[in-house]
Formats: C-alpha cells, sequence, structure tokens
C-alpha cells in the first residue's frame, strides 16, 4: 500500500474504533432512560443555537433513580476530562429538592472532596441559599453541568458538554424540582438551550422541561464584582416568590 492509503486506512481505523466508543456510550444511555440525540434516533427538534433537544422525560419509560444515573456513569471515561480529573463530582443535596442549582465544572476543591461547591464559589451559595434564600443547603440539590474538573479550570469543550449532558438531564428527570437556578453562562445557557450571553439571560424566568429556570451570576462572578450581589438577591427573591415561600426586604 501507498502512504496515502496508510493514512486513509488509519483514518479509517481511527474513525472505527471512535465510532465503537460512541456506540457503547448510547447504549448506556438506555439504561438510564435517555434516548440517543434525535440526529441519530430519528426526527430531529432544532433549537434556536442548532442543537438538538433530547426526548421527553417519559419518551423512554420509567425515570430513573440519582443512584442508577450514578451507576450509569461509572468510572467515566467518554470524555478526555477523565484524564485529568481525581474525582466525579456527581453532584449532592435532596433528591427529592423543590430547589436546584446548576453550575459549570468542578474547580480544585470540589475534584479533591468530590462535591460540588465546596471552594470559595461554593462557600457564597452557601450564603446565597443560608442567608438569602433561608434555606438549609442540605434542602436543594447542587450539580454542575460538567462532573469532571478541566484542566487549570478552562472553560468546557462542546463535546465535554455534550457527553456529560444526558447524566445531568436524567439527574433533573430524578430530582424533578419545581425551580432550577441555573449559576452563570454555562449553567443558565445548558438548562435554556441557548447562546444568549448571561447578561441578557439574567432575571429572565425561563424553562427546562416544564420547570421554571431562573439565569443567574455565578458565584465566582460575584467573588469578583461584589456589586452585582444585588442583582443575584433580586433574582433570589423572584425564585422565593415562585416557590410560594416568604420574601424578605
Ligand atoms: N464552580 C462551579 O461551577 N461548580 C463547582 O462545583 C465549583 C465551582
Amino acid at each position: 500500500m501507498s502512504g496515502g492509503q496508510d493514512d486513509a486506512a488509519d483514518r479509517q481505523g481511527e474513525l472505527a474504533s471512535q465510532l465503537a466508543a460512541y456506540a457503547r456510550f448510547l447504549s448506556s444511555l438506555s439504561s438510564i432512560g435517555v434516548r440517543p440525540p434525535a440526529a441519530i434516533a430519528g426526527p430531529a427538534t432544532a433549537t434556536p443555537t442548532g442543537e438538538q433537544e433530547s426526548a421527553g422525560p417519559d419518551a423512554a419509560g420509567d425515570t430513573p433513580s440519582l443512584e442508577a444515573v450514578r451507576e450509569t456513569i461509572g468510572d467515566c471515561q467518554r470524555c478526555r476530562l477523565a484524564k485529568g480529573r481525581k474525582t466525579i463530582v456527581f453532584g449532592q443535596g435532596n433528591p427529592r429538592a423543590e430547589l436546584m442549582f446548576v453550575g459549570e465544572a468542578p474547580g480544585a476543591e470540589e475534584d479533591e472532596q468530590g462535591l460540588a461547591f465546596v471552594g470559595r464559589a461554593g462557600q457564597l451559595l452557601t450564603d446565597i441559599v443560608e442567608k438569602g434564600l433561608r434555606m438549609k443547603r442540605s434542602e436543594v440539590f447542587i450539580a454542575n453541568v460538567i462532573k469532571c474538573r478541566p484542566p487549570q479550570n478552562r472553560n468546557p469543550e462542546p463535546d465535554e458538554i455534550l457527553a456529560c449532558q444526558p447524566f445531568l438531564e436524567a439527574q433533573i428527570r430524578a430530582i424533578r424540582p419545581r425551580v432550577l437556578v441555573g449559576l452563570g453562562k454555562f449553567g443558565a445557557q445548558w438548562l435554556l438551550r441557548t447562546a444568549e450571553p448571561i447578561t441578557r439571560l439574567r432575571g429572565r424566568v425561563g424553562e427546562h422541561e416544564g420547570i421554571a429556570v431562573m439565569p443567574t451570576y455565578h458565584p465566582a462572578y460575584l467573588l469578583r464584582n461584589p456589586a452585582a450581589k444585588k442583582d443575584v438577591w433580586a433574582d433570589m427573591k423572584e425564585v422565593l416568590r415562585i416557590l410560594g415561600r416568604p420574601v424578605k426586604g
């Protein structure tokens, strides 16, 4: 074979092994009730950003439990972040929470402890929940778009978000909160399936599979821009109103 044919054969082999890995990934989803992406499974629903939405909650049968979702994740090797992570940060809190927060991705402290939002930004999130909303942190559920720490805390890449997407979708279906709070660009855009900047999204209630979504600033942004705390407080008051809880101040 010529060099060109060798290259083509190598590329074909690589493609075949990538397809096999993707097929394994897709078959693992059915065990947590998530249908494969519509482009593969059948007719697609296009979103304004051109992304494809996955199936509705009842499309593939029973809603999975959080334990089943965690089991399906296993020792995940579905994207490149597996190489650099110490732990998979599944998220934690009340499995029947009325309120669920969705952040971006674990940082160093979260990767170390295996828990979401336990670093400096996490401390501020605790204050938002306990001092602002007057709820216990254990009453809410806290998760991220991405379950493994990106190297040097860089932004998650689109293929990493896609690889993790079925698990957060399944977590939301298992918990079925009344309100979802999208923290920062990644949490808010993921929940609302939009590419609009967080500055435009913030404070405007949207929805995710019939659940109210409040997009707000990320606590890490608030650490750098404390003046924006008043906006987050306004957003949290709206969350309390939706939940029918008392609003102070
Ligand atoms: N930032 C996030 O978005 N998530 C965490 O868990 C910690 C910091």
